[in-house]
């Protein structure tokens, strides 16, 4: 089966996503697309002989011809394509954040709920990098004892102008809050947020780098470092901390040169260039599931516990102080997601 994907937002990672579904993975076909921007969602259709440009989101969710859908508009606008794919009955790929808060994540899992089945799959794209799920796989094998630390590193080499704090949380480190949970399979309890000397290459105001504290269910804590203005390359870092031993993420990829008295290896433009296989095998396993009539993957709730986090941190960083996460009670519809 040949899934007809309907696309909501074609920006920069819209765009992507269509190539990717339109070059890169089988089993997919891109028929309609939808743009605040009229005429960019009329040029990106030029390419793609199938597709129908339409007016609105809504359109797209309601079109006879999309199987299913992928929303890649601007973060504030997920709720409402989402929701409405839900009441179309239809798949929704979801970048991240599934909503921009989490009282919006809430409405979201009870209308999919309310559907009595599982059609939402948020993107949180680290899951499915092959080195990330190296490191869960010995964090659960035994080989490194329990699991009691993990530190974090997630360095771009600068952000936009209009980039703040508050978004080095919802949109930076919120990558490494659905990873800790993933990885630990459990949920996060606490939050805490450090800020150190400021980078002079950030905006006035602007905490960078910050530091993040994160604790577990079982008390496992969690570090991650978050530098937005690190200069030298887009660096991702990872490391779990046993009771015998430990496995991190190896640096970089490619090949090391030696010469000259050093040995230099490359290090990752921007994300694009360091998660593009992860990005691959997100949406094939995403396309593959919607065949199958079933959905798989990060779910509502992981979209919710996410943004949650994400606004105790924020809370955390304004107030200076250790603040508890509550999450609402688990729906069953929602168990064993990780
Ligand atoms: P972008 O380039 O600004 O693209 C967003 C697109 O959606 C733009 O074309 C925007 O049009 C359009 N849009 C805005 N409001 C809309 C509406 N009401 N209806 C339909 N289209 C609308 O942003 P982006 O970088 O692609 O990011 C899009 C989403 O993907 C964000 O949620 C972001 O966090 C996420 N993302 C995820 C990752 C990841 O690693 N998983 C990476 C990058 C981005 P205008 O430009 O005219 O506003």
């Amino acid at each position: 089966m040949t899934v007809r994907v309907g696309v909501i937002g074609v920006g920069m990672i819209g765009q992507d996503h269509i190539r990717r579904l339109t070059q890169v993975i089988a089993g997919a076909q891109v028929v309609a697309v939808t743009d605040v921007d009229s005429a960019r969602a009329e040029a990106v259709a030029r390419d793609l002989p199938a597709a129908r440009v339409h007016a609105s989101g809504q359109e797209v969710t309601d079109d006879d011809h999309v199987d299913a859908v992928v929303v890649t508009s601007w973060g504030a606008t997920h709720e409402e394509y989402v929701l409405g794919a839900i009441a179309a009955g239809k798949p929704v790929f979801c970048e991240k954040p599934l909503a921009t808060a989490s009282a919006a994540c809430s409405r979201i899992m009870d209308a999919e709920v309310a559907g009595g089945q599982r059609l939402v799959q948020v993107g949180f794209m680290r899951r499915y990098d092959a080195t990330y799920r190296a490191l869960k796989a010995v964090t659960h094998d035994g080989s490194i004892g329990a699991p009691l630390l993990v530190h974090c590193a997630h360095r771009n080499p600068s952000v936009p102008d209009f980039y703040t704090a508050d978004m080095s949380i919802n949109d930076t480190a919120i990558h490494e809050i659905d990873l800790a949970r993933w990885l630990l399979e459990e949920e996060i309890t606490a939050v805490s947020v450090r800020t150190p000397r400021r980078n002079s290459r950030a905006a006035e105001g602007f905490n960078d780098p910050m530091m993040i504290y994160l604790e577990t269910e079982s008390d496992v804590l969690v570090d991650v470092e978050v530098s937005v203005n690190a200069a030298y390359g887009y660096d991702i870092r990872g490391e779990v901390v046993g009771e015998t031993g430990t496995v991190s993420l190896a640096d970089g990829s490619g090949v090391v040169v030696r010469r000259d008295g050093a040995y230099v290896g490359r290090v990752p433009a921007d994300w694009r260039e360091r998660f593009v296989r992860a990005y691959d095998v997100e949406l094939q396993e995403w396309v593959n599931s919607v065949a199958a009539g079933g959905c798989t993957g990060p779910s509502s709730w992981d979209g919710y516990a996410a943004t949650a986090v994400a606004e105790a941190c924020t809370q955390a960083l304004r107030s200076g102080e250790r603040t508890p996460v509550s999450l609402r009670e688990q729906p069953d519809f929602y168990a064993k997601t990780h």
